[in-house]
């Protein structure tokens, strides 16, 4: 494998990526907005950075800073790279990125995992074993090129996914953002009765733990996703209504027949 990746970002994701990336032959390149989190990231890499000039020799690079700083990234990132690198978001969103030519070639990806923490000192050594990892290349994207991604997503014990930006943003509304909303909505609910929050325990606990979301990264979500978001939330309330109106037991028989064998050890095995 070519051997010189380099992170952008160094909180949840990309100092989960530097963690488990350290553990291979692999030189990696570091760049975050603090001192503080690049010293910390001293023990995985000494190649590290406040500027992006340091990343010139990568291979690749993940820009994995908030959603609302990437667009400034991709775009800084121009002058620094030749154009045989490869740059990859890791968004949770896909298409609010503008899709222009870039002095590099780009490839969009966003890992299916994650915490409700956030920053350098909640990375997690084994993130991204067994999740899905989406890729939306572009119709440009060289075969050898989504074949070196997937290598890299490989090596971090992720499966890689293919799909395209609409697709993708329209799954993303129904399994993570609008649950995030209901679940927000549910404790705001609640929160106008003192008993109901005293006797709560662990099904309100599980079914609000999305609610705990890092707030910067759920208002991007919220705003870059509003349409697909609010087509779940119509959906959901329909099947609200499917489920009330008549052979409730058959229905939550079935559902629950599905979703008992979609996880195994917490991972979907789908
Ligand atoms: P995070 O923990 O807040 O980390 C982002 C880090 O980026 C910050 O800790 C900050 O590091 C650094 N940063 C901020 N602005 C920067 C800049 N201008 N230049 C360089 N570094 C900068 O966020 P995250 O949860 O890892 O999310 C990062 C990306 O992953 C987002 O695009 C998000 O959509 C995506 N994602 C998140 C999850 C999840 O569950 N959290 C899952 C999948 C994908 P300093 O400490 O140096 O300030």
């Amino acid at each position: 494998m070519k051997n010189k990746i380099g992170i952008v970002g160094l909180g949840l994701i990309g100092a989960s990526m530097l963690k488990d990336l350290s553990e291979f032959d692999i030189e990696l390149f570091a760049v975050s907005k603090s001192q503080e989190t690049l010293d910390k990231a001293k023990q995985y890499t000494q190649n590290v950075s406040l500027a992006l000039e340091t990343l010139q020799d990568c291979d690749i690079v993940f820009v994995c800073t908030p959603m609302n700083k990437v667009q400034e990234i991709l775009d800084d990132l121009e002058y620094v790279l030749p154009e045989e690198s490869i740059v990859c978001d890791v968004c949770s969103l896909k298409r609010f990125l503008l899709h222009k030519k870039r002095n590099y070639k780009f490839i969009s990806t966003h890992p299916m995992a994650g915490t409700e923490n956030n920053g350098f000192d909640n990375a997690v050594s084994g993130l991204f074993e067994c999740a899905k990892w989406v890729m939306t290349p572009g119709e440009d994207t060289s075969t050898e090129d989504i074949a070196f991604v997937t290598k890299v997503i490989k090596t971090l014990g992720a499966k890689p996914v293919l799909t395209t930006p609409e697709e993708h943003d329209r799954a993303v509304a129904l399994i993570s953002h609008m649950p995030m909303v209901v679940a927000q909505a549910l404790f705001k609910t609640a929160q106008s009765n003192d008993l109901a929050l005293e006797l709560a325990s662990s099904g309100f606990r599980d079914m609000t733990r999305l609610a705990l979301s890092n707030e910067e990264m759920a208002s991007d979500m919220v705003e870059l996703n509003a349409d697909y978001i609010q087509e779940a939330v119509l959906g959901l309330y329909a099947s609200i209504g499917e489920l009330l109106k008549e052979n409730y037991k058959q229905q939550i028989s079935d559902i629950k027949y599905y979703r008992q064998d979609m996880y195994l050890d917490g991972k979907n095995i789908l």
